[in-house]
């Protein structure tokens, strides 16, 4: 099927255009600029600047991919999780949308449309199943057992506090580098040393794996590492910026990849599969190939333009859905700013498509 995607959740207006497995089309424009002055996205600013910036990211999609309004056979959006506002406009676009061409809406789970993006792989071989999979991004921290794509994603555990890309822009902050954090501090760190300073890696004992084995913290790393900056301040040194930011993204990537990897073994899983804005970072990346490929485990990483915010994945994850023969959603569902991550599908209607 040939399906347009709309995702609004956060800052970015993503348009995506994908024919059953294939992209067609990528369009982004985030509004990033105009929060990176609050240090954070501002959700009414974020609302307005995709209502300015869908329609000519729609044409701009269409143009990018060849094809015409009239072509698509099908409309997908996020439903939720994000900030309200933002999601209101999405959602309100792709309900005129189907309406106005007569065709099957989808309302999607975005942090499933993370995981999606992997489907687009165009080097990768088709998923296979069970797999699981380890959402980053920056305001999840999930780790879940994808038994199906389309009907089946089990959560089994996540963060208690912090989500990981939170950290990264919650340190950088602290550093006084600028919003977003991770891509700064990825800089920063390539001239310092991973092993400078030991800093926490959240509920890693063993008293605490009893009951969080697949749970994540990163409060408590933020903590030690202003903690670390105030010292410095306090003995009058200069903050080692460069070794602080290659300690800290060496806890968070030690303590991602542990777990992940633990509940391949636990659940006899030779699969890993990596979501979200945070597998931009290529520490990450290199630590989880080099230990899952000791640990004889695969891991499949999307192409990092589909890492962050990005409609295409919406777009691929309907598809999915529609290949699998699931009814459209009723125009009855609305945004849903805390959409748990199982609830793949929102609204679906009682008749197949
Ligand atoms: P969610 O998907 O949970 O609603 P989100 O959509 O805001 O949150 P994404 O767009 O998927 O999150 O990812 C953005 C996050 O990724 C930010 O926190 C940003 O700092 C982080 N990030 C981007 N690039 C990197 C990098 N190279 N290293 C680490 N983190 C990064
Ligand atoms: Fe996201
Ligand atoms: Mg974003």
């Amino acid at each position: 099927p040939l399906v347009l995607g709309i995702e609004t959740s956060c800052d970015e207006t993503g348009i995506g255009i994908v024919r059953g497995r294939t992209l067609l089309s990528n369009t982004i424009a985030s509004s990033m600029d105009e929060h990176a002055r609050f240090g954070g996205v501002v959700p009414e600013v974020a609302a307005r600047a995709h209502l300015e910036a869908l329609q000519p990211s729609i044409e701009a999609a269409l143009r990018e991919s060849g094809v015409s309004l009239a072509e698509i056979d099908a409309v997908a959006v996020t439903s939720g999780p994000g900030l309200a506002g933002a999601l209101m406009v999405g959602v309100g676009a792709a309900k005129a949308l189907a309406v106005s061409l007569g065709r099957p809406l989808y309302a999607v789970n975005h942090l499933v449309g993370h995981i999606a993006a992997d489907i687009l792989d165009s080097e990768a071989l088709p998923l296979e199943y069970p797999t699981v999979a380890l959402l980053v991004s920056g305001g999840h921290t999930s780790l879940l057992l994808v038994r199906d794509l389309t009907t089946d994603v089990e959560l089994l555990g996540e963060t208690m506090d912090d989500a990981a890309g939170e950290a990264f822009d919650k340190v950088a902050r602290l550093l006084g580098l600028p919003y977003p954090g991770g891509p700064h501090i990825d800089r920063a760190a390539a001239s310092g040393s991973a092993e400078a300073i030991r800093f926490p890696r959240g509920l890693s004992r063993a008293s605490d794996l009893a009951e969080h084995r697949y749970d994540f913290s990163f409060s408590g790393l933020k903590t030690a590492v202003a903690r670390w900056v105030e010292q410095s301040e306090a003995a009058g040194e200069a903050v080692p910026v460069a070794d602080v930011a290659a300690s800290f993204r060496e806890a968070v990537v030690d303590v991602l990849v542990t777990k992940a990897l633990a509940a391949c073994a636990d659940y006899a899983v030779p699969r890993l599969l990596l979501g979200g804005g945070v597998i931009a970072n290529k520490r990450l990346r290199d630590v989880a190939i080099e230990r899952a490929d000791a640990a004889g485990v695969t891991v499949r990483i999307p192409p990092l333009s589909l890492c962050t915010d990005n409609g295409a994945m919406i777009a691929a994850l309907a598809s999915e859905l529609i290949m699998a023969g699931r009814p459209p959603s009723t125009l009855g569902f609305g945004a849903d700013s805390t959409l748990p991550v199982t609830e793949i599908q929102v609204a679906e209607s009682e008749e197949a498509a």
